[in-house]
Parts: structure tokens; C-alpha cells; sequence
């Protein structure tokens, strides 16, 4: 089957979208998206993205896969744990066999403000999928001074959490908390828990968001969107640029606007 056909039947029912359509549809295989920490949120966005058609999913992450992870890190199985293997080199083994004209850019590190900038070259937005406060305001603050759009998610027992971040024209996760939680201070997966389900939707949400500001879309979401898959209860909440903000005070542009 020739590409151009074989691309067309592919993504048949996405080109058929008013808001995606063939250019749309192309102009995502000419971008590439960061997915920082590949557990829970990291495994589904990670294979949302290759299913969807960005042309390169670049997915960092330092563990390997374990046992207690399975029940919602969809990427793995059995034979990862048995294997020791490393969830950045496990995803760069699975998701190949889901898109092949996807690249993954797999790579088993740490993410620090001194790692930060080569994992962003030639990346249009970063996503969250971290498990912890520190990496996170690291993700925040590198991409702010860039300017790079960068999506929040965290999810807790039933409950998670989703704000898409523009530099200069939404708030940032200083201006909703100037300072970054101490970790092992506050509750954690690894503390009190987390439902199988919580991450697959959450990872939705900001993948979601992540085409749209791919796509150029108007319909980014700028609130904090809060939900409780057990109390049923949705939420969004709207948050304001404080113009003191140590990391996005001084911005007032952005590459989108
Ligand atoms: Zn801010």
C-alpha cells in the first residue's frame, strides 16, 4: 500500500474530524512531544501519543519496572518486571509495535534543571507524568524561561488533577503554589494509594490538550480541571497569572499568542 494511502487509511477516523482533518493529521507527525517520567500517566499518554500520530514521542524515565506497577502502567508486562528492564527502554520496545512511523526517543536518565535542556531540543510541549513536586516546578520553571507550553497532571488515589500551562498567556504552577511542596510531606501513591482507572483518564485529558496546542487550537482549557472518579464530582477551577510570580512574572509573550 502506497504511504500516502496506507497514512489515510491509518488515521481515517481522526482525518475525519473537523477539528484534526489531513493537514491537521499532518501536522502532527511533524512535531515531537516530551512525556517526562513513563509510570502510570507517563505509560498512557506515551501510547496515546504514538496512536494518535506524533511524529517522535521522546519518554525519560530512571526505574525499572516492578511488579506493584502492572495493574496501571499499561505499557508493561510480566516479562519487563522478570527482566529488570528499564521503563524507557520497555517503552522503546512496545510502542514501535503499536505505530512504526512514530519515533521513540527512549532514554533511562534523571530530569534536573541541568538535564533539562538537550530533552527539550525540537520538542513543541512538554508533558507531566512525574511522581513528585521537585521534577515538577523543574518542568515548570526550564519551560517558562523557554516558553514552551507544558501540561500538569497528578493523580492520587480517585482523585487527579490536570492544568495545561502557556507560557505567557495562562497561569503557571507557581502562580497557583510559589513554592513547591517538600516531598514525603504530602500523601503520595506510594502512601495511601491509587485506583487502576484515575491515570487513564487524566493522561486523556492532557494528551488532549497537548494536540490542541499542537494543532494550534483555540480550545486549550485554562483552568485547573479537579476530578474524583469515586465521589463523582468534576470540578475546574479558574486561576489567575499573579504578576509577581517568581517563574512567569516577567513574561509577557508568548510563541502562541
Ligand atoms: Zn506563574
Amino acid at each position: 500500500m502506497p504511504d500516502d494511502q496506507r497514512f489515510a487509511d491509518r488515521y481515517s477516523r481522526q482525518i475525519l474530524l473537523r477539528h484534526l482533518g489531513l493537514e491537521g493529521q499532518r501536522d502532527l507527525a511533524r512535531q515531537a512531544v516530551l512525556v517526562v517520567g513513563c509510570g502510570a500517566l507517563g505509560s498512557h499518554q506515551a501510547e496515546l501519543l504514538t496512536r494518535v500520530g506524533v511524529g517522535t514521542v521522546r519518554v525519560v524515565d530512571r526505574d525499572v519496572v516492578e511488579l506493584s506497577n502492572l495493574p496501571r502502567q499499561t505499557l508493561f508486562d510480566e516479562e519487563d518486571v522478570a527482566a529488570r528492564r528499564p521503563k524507557a527502554e520497555a517503552a522503546s520496545l512496545h510502542l514501535p509495535r503499536i505505530n512504526a512511523d512514530t519515533t521513540i526517543d527512549a532514554r533511562v536518565m534523571s530530569v534536573d534543571a541541568d538535564t533539562f535542556g538537550p530533552l527539550v531540543e525540537g520538542i513543541s510541549v512538554v508533558l507531566d507524568a512525574t511522581d513528585n513536586f521537585a521534577t515538577r516546578y523543574v518542568i515548570n520553571d526550564q519551560c517558562v524561561a523557554r516558553g514552551l507550553p507544558w501540561i500538569y497532571g497528578g493523580v492520587l488515589e480517585t482523585s487527579g488533577m490536570t492544568m495545561t500551562v502557556i507560557p505567557g498567556r495562562t497561569p503557571c504552577l507557581r502562580c497557583l503554589f510559589p513554592e513547591a511542596p517538600v516531598d514525603g510531606t504530602v500523601p503520595s501513591t506510594a502512601t495511601v494509594g491509587i485506583l487502576n482507572t484515575l491515570p487513564a483518564l487524566i493522561a486523556a485529558r492532557q494528551v488532549t490538550e497537548a494536540v490542541k496546542i499542537l494543532l494550534g487550537s483555540d480550545a486549550v482549557n485554562p483552568h485547573l480541571v479537579q476530578l474524583d472518579l469515586w465521589g463523582n464530582e468534576l470540578r475546574q477551577l479558574k486561576v489567575v497569572r499573579e504578576p509577581g510570580c517568581p517563574a512567569c512574572g516577567k513574561i509577557s509573550a508568548s510563541p502562541l499568542t
